[in-house]
């Protein structure tokens, strides 16, 4: 079954729709957890990342940086170059708190609609020839290693939910090689059920972000819970990644919780602060760059 799976993902339109004859909740994550074990995770991680994609995520991200931080949670941010530099001073004050970052390409890949007045998506990595997210890649590099005056480690793709061919993943991961990366965040959910929460099949480590508990499939992002207008997921649900908590703790799984959230999203949301507080308490908070050395993972 979860072989088919893996065909359907290059078929998004065919993968969503056999989806929901998927959800086998116990198969799934116990496979999950065996597979976690085998590379020796002893333990549930979980790592808070936060995409930075907006103006909007500078305005507050100082504020929210700080919440966390007196939690006891380091969160990695993804920010894209040309964010990096309009931001400069509230991210040069995270980085010497000691949070990880990693590089989210250089373009701004949102972008603020005055007719509807809301942020809407652009430069998607599959719309544009290879050569482009090449360059792209290589300038959020230079301007992230400069900032930060460090060798970068890790990346994630803009908008990564529309680019998870295994051909466009490849690509991606041969590219960091050539430029010396350890790893790559850019995977939805599926790859963690297929190939556990860290794998290599397309050359470079890679770390699926992680589900819903009532859709593990689909990513527990900021945007679906606490932004969209569509209000298909409510809001007060964020928090049932609690319930995941749970039945880690019930059935004694390991793993990685792998979370990532746009600060300007949850900003004045006191119910994701909850969740991630609920989460310190459970699981071990750790970034990126420490759990692959904890792993002792090449
Ligand atoms: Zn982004």
């Amino acid at each position: 079954m979860i072989h088919r799976a893996l065909n359907l993902i290059n078929n998004p339109m065919q993968l969503a729709t056999y989806i929901g004859t998927l959800l086998n909740k116990d198969f799934l994550f116990k496979r999950y957890s065996n597979l976690s074990s085998d590379l020796g995770i002893k333990r549930l991680y979980f790592i808070l990342s936060f995409d930075c994609d907006t103006e909007d995520d500078i305005k507050v991200v100082s504020k929210v940086h700080e919440r966390l931080e007196n939690m006891g949670v380091l969160p990695v941010y993804a920010v894209p170059g040309e964010l990096l530099l309009k931001g400069e001073k509230e991210y040069r004050r995270i980085a010497e708190s000691g949070s990880e970052f990693i590089n989210h390409g250089y373009r701004e890949h949102v972008f603020f609609d005055n007719l509807t007045n809301r942020y809407k998506s652009n430069f998607f990595y599959n719309q544009i020839p290879e050569e482009l997210i090449k360059e792209d890649i290589v300038n959020g590099d230079n301007v992230l290693s400069d900032f930060l005056g460090l060798k970068i480690q890790g990346f994630r793709v803009p908008h990564f939910g529309h680019y998870q061919k295994n051909k466009q993943l490849k690509l991606i991961h041969t590219i960091l090689k050539e430029l010396g990366y350890k790893y790559s965040t850019s995977t939805v959910p599926l790859y963690g059920f297929i190939y556990g929460p860290i794998f290599s099949k397309f050359g470079l480590v890679e770390i699926p972000v992680s589900g819903m508990w009532s859709n593990p499939l689909r990513i527990l992002d900021s945007y679906s819970f606490f932004y969209s207008q569509s209000k298909k997921f409510k809001t007060s649900y964020y928090y049932e990644s609690d319930s995941i908590r749970t039945y880690f703790e019930e059935k004694g799984l390991v793993g990685i919780l792998n979370y990532y959230a746009d600060p300007s999203h949850i900003a004045n949301n006191d119910l994701f602060f909850k969740t991630i507080e609920h989460l310190t308490k459970v699981s071990y908070s750790i970034s990126y760059e420490k759990l692959i050395e904890e792993l002792a993972l090449k």
